[in-house]
């Protein structure tokens, strides 16, 4: 192998050294249960208000509004079972769209099956929401609207302040899932209007299994984990100290380099597109500018995802699919149909998706050894000469 690359940044990224340098103490010095009275207990509760206002920070939010969870999947699951819980009374309807993570999807099947109404709302062909569908789907019950702030196959990134205006002047509160959003692009929960945000750790240079949940002062909601009380009640459970401090490192040093990290990210994406686009029959999946500043997705016509993501791994490339199989299904992802790709043509999905360890350097290997992986799928494929001669004429 001459190199290594990860891009798949978008399902996890590596810990930073800075992040896990400021976390180890936490796990062998200041190993006090947050809540003991004694100092090495005081140092873990101090530690953890310090990391609330650094995450707070990160999204023009109050340190109060801040419930640290185990995962961006905790956060969700809280929002909208809380919440609809919370207003069950007053409202049984939840609307969602039909590209979330399944964090949201599957919380919102389990909703439906405790007798919530839910409206999975369409997207277009880049994945963004259909205003006007929204806007007809808000019915005097909608309790909660829950949509993404970016997607995290195609990278699209939704027109969150706009959708937080119509849920506002309607009465109904907004969730975002911003788990792939969140250190990456910048928000301010206040001027987009939001009233609950999902974020997560790995995907910032943290580690996993640390998440938080913003829910706007003044907001109601149950909680999904009953116990000893901890965050406000909100979310019971001894404070993973070490894993909320890796995650305030995260938030303060994801924010002090935002914009050189989008900046510099976005050149190296676009350039990574461009090359890629210049393999015969290989397009862009999402949209072309309102896109993640890391995430680079195609669908790279016949040629199957997953046989792509071994060949590139032989060559030390890290990347993804949403094509099929890895959840026994045959079926490919969700987002993928949703935009309007055909199985067919989603089977050749890839998504490589820069962080912030990556370098030009990533980028050449990656153009040098994809169109050489592909032609050799190819050459291999029963279906190629067929398709060669006649492409699908697909314009995504
Ligand atoms: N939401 C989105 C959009 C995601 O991409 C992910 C993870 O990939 C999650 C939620 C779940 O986050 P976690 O892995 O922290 O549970």
């Amino acid at each position: 192998m001459e190199r290594f690359v990860y891009a798949d940044n978008a399902a996890t990224t590596p810990v930073a050294e800075k992040v896990a340098n400021e976390m180890m103490p936490f796990l062998t010095k200041y190993y006090g249960n947050a809540s003991s009275l004694y100092s090495i207990g005081r140092d873990s509760r101090k530690a953890i208000m310090e990391s609330r206002e650094k995450v707070a920070s990160l999204i023009k939010a109050q340190p109060a509004e801040i419930i640290f969870t185990g995962s961006g999947t905790e956060a969700d699951n809280m929002a909208l079972k809380g919440i609809m819980h919370s207003k069950r009374a007053k409202g049984k309807h939840l609307i969602t769209s039909s590209i979330e993570h399944h964090a949201i999807l599957h919380t919102a099947k389990t909703l439906e099956k405790e007798g919530f109404e839910v409206t999975y709302l369409p997207v277009d062909k880049d994945g963004l929401i259909l205003i006007d569908e929204l806007k007809a789907a808000i019915r005097p019950d909608t309790a909660l609207v829950s949509i993404m702030m970016a997607n995290n196959e195609i990278g699209t990134i939704e027109p969150i302040a706009e959708i937080g205006a119509i849920c506002r002047d309607a009465g109904v509160l907004f969730h975002t899932d911003a788990v792939q959003a969140a250190g990456h692009i910048s928000i301010d929960v206040n001027e987009m209007k939001i009233d609950l945000l999902s974020l997560s750790g790995h995907k910032m240079n943290a580690p996993k299994g640390i998440g938080a949940l913003y829910i706007r002062k003044g907001v109601m909601i149950n909680p999904i984990i009953d116990g000893g009380g901890q965050e406000r009640n909100l979310r019971s459970g001894t404070e993973n100290t070490a894993g909320i401090v890796a995650l305030g490192v995260a938030a303060a040093e994801a924010e002090s380099h935002m914009q050189e990290n989008i900046t510099r990210l976005t050149a190296m994406r676009d350039r990574l597109i461009e090359g890629v686009l210049k393999i015969p029959y290989c397009h862009l999946t999402g949209h072309p500018k309102k896109r993640l500043p890391g995430t680079a997705s195609f669908v790279i016509e016949a040629i199957e995802g997953e046989s792509l993501v071994l060949l590139l791994d032989l060559n030390g490339i890290c990347g993804s699919t949403g094509s099929a199989c890895s959840t026994g299904s045959l079926d490919p992802s969700h987002v993928l149909t949703g935009i309007g790709l055909s199985h067919d043509i989603a089977h050749g999905s890839l998504r490589l998706t820069l962080g912030v360890q990556n370098n030009e350097e990533d980028v050449d290997y990656i153009l040098e050894k994809l169109p050489q992986v592909v032609e050799r799928l190819r050459s291999m494929s029963p279906v190629w000469d067929a398709q060669k001669n006649c492409p699908s004429g697909l314009k995504v």
